[in-house]
């Protein structure tokens, strides 16, 4: 018997505001569809936040036994610059300014996206489908939809009429807009586009010639707007109708609502049956975003080369930061945070460590290891729910230190429960990985602290020839010093 079948999960569905019991569609397999990166700059740390949300819950699905196809698309074309349908197309954008083929910077972040997500020990989707591999599928949809008589054409280009398609459904399900205050809140656009209403959107747009990324259509040469090309490809490779659809909050409205209301004028059929928001990562209260700079790259966390952070930070450091707050809750980012982070990291480890050589005796105990591993589960099927995850691990982490000391003890059978209940939550879903377990990685470690102790004593001599030798001759084999009011702390490349 799988272990899904002892487990209800319970998920917020972003599109009834509650918490739902989980049931999918077809019994022990999942469909989950997560809206993948533009590809026209590095991803930075929000979004590898939103990313391993999905990763966590792909992972835990997984380890209840669960099939699970999980679809993650790349963005590779028709993401324009303002998400109201204006501007450029990132990506073009980028080509222009890089002097370069829109296929060149398509090559260049999708390559460093997914050396971030190894980096970061992510699993890959089980198919991760792009935009432009999918032009003749959105073609396809956006002549139905035109068919159907929601939608219409003018000047080479095709938009979603909201209005005609909210008199037979419901424009606003999931974000719970109304259509009367998008009326009233939508600027005009009068002049500057061919849309009846503002409140349309783009399926289709004409390019001009000098635009390179354009494919020929029954309504001239163009590209497919942003929305369409995840209703295309979730629903080519789900079906039309698929357990979850993920991404983060901010794209709930309009990708998300539009993505609905584009599968209902299509065939009728409400697409999702939960919708899933991961929420922000900010930075000094604000939300990280690649158009504000107001973010960190994650090589930046890895090398600690920012003004934001007094050192670097190893990608399981990175993980507890994310997995320590709820995928739901606003998270801040701080260097005070990843230094805390980092101490209970390490703390976890060395427990795992000594867990690894404990004996066990038949002296009774008071810590119920089977109840215990019942509340892990609990926490994870309440909405995924990793920090109160985290809090029982270190309850049992607590125990561990316990019956290393001689103050408590274990069974056979429980210390078997506990090393595999540990070691499927630790490793497997939170996905963190021990990088301090090499004994030679511990001594390079304290090989340093030797060396910037000598340093200290150099200059307090007043010898600055050899402090500086000191730190320069690290930073050529990529150790790198930093010197703070607290002291000085290094990063290993
Ligand atoms: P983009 O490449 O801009 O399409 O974004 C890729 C994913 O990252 C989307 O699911 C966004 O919702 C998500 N995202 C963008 N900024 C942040 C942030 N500051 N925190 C968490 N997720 C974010
Ligand atoms: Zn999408």
């Amino acid at each position: 018997m799988s272990l899904f079948s002892e487990h209800n999960i319970s998920i917020y569905n972003s599109i009834s505001g509650q918490k739902e019991v989980f049931k999918p569609i077809n019994e022990g397999n999942i469909g989950m569809y997560v809206c993948g990166p533009t590809v026209y700059s590095n991803v930075h740390l929000g979004n590898l936040r939103t990313f391993m949300s999905f990763d966590m819950i792909f992972r835990y699905f997984k380890h209840l036994g669960y099939k699970v196809r999980y679809v993650r698309n790349i963005t590779d074309a028709g993401h324009l610059e303002n998400d109201a349908d204006e501007g450029e197309d990132r990506i073009a954008k980028k080509a222009r300014i890089e002097q370069i083929e829109p296929m060149e910077v398509v090559q260049k972040y999708t390559v460093d996206f997914h050396n971030i997500l190894n980096l970061f020990n992510f699993l890959p989707p089980s198919i991760e489908p792009t935009a432009t591999g999918h032009i003749v599928d959105q073609i396809e949809i956006i002549k139905i939809i035109l068919e159907k008589g929601l939608a219409y054409e003018v000047n080479g280009s095709v938009y979603f009429d909201v209005l005609k398609y909210n008199k037979s459904y419901d424009y606003g399900v999931l974000s719970g807009r109304k259509i009367e205050d998008l009326i009233h809140n939508t600027r005009s656009l009068e002049g500057q586009t061919d849309k009846k209403n503002p409140q349309d959107f783009a399926l289709w747009k004409k390019a001009e010639p000098k635009h390179i990324m354009r494919w020929p259509s029954p309504w001239g040469m163009g590209f497919p707007g942003w929305h369409i090309e995840c209703t295309a490809m979730s629903i080519k490779y789900l079906g039309k109708h698929f357990d979850i659809h993920g991404g983060g909050i901010d794209l709930k409205f309009p990708h998300h609502e539009c993505e609905i209301a584009q599968a209902k004028a299509w065939n009728d059929c409400s697409p999702v049956n939960y919708w899933v928001h991961a929420n922000m990562l900010t930075l000094n209260g604000q939300k990280m975003a690649k158009s504000t700079g107001n973010n960190i790259l994650p090589s930046e966390i890895l090398s600690g080369n920012t003004n934001q952070l007094s050192k670097g930070f190893s990608p399981s450091v990175v993980r507890f930061f994310m997995m320590q707050a709820h995928y739901r809750s606003i998270l801040d980012f701080s260097n005070d945070a990843l230094l805390a982070s980092e101490k209970g990291f390490l703390k976890l480890m060395d427990a795992l460590k000594t867990l690894v050589n404990l004996t066990p005796s038949n002296t009774a105990t008071n810590f119920d290891v089977s109840n215990w591993k019942k509340r892990c589960y609990d926490a994870m099927n309440d909405d995924f729910n990793t920090p109160m995850l985290i809090s029982e691990i270190f309850s049992a982490v607590k125990y561990i230190n316990q019956i290393k000391d001689g103050s408590s003890s274990i069974d056979t059978e429980n210390l078997k429960t506990l090393k595999a209940t540990l070691n499927g939550f630790v490793f497997e879903v939170l996905a963190l990985q021990d990088n301090t377990n090499s004994n030679s990685d511990k001594k390079l470690r304290e090989t340093i602290e030797i060396l910037i102790a000598l340093r200290k004593q150099a200059r307090d001599q007043k010898n600055f020839g050899l402090s500086d030798q000191i730190r320069d001759q690290l930073a050529e084999i990529d150790i790198q010093l930093k010197d703070s009011k607290d002291g000085t702390t290094f990063s290993l490349d």
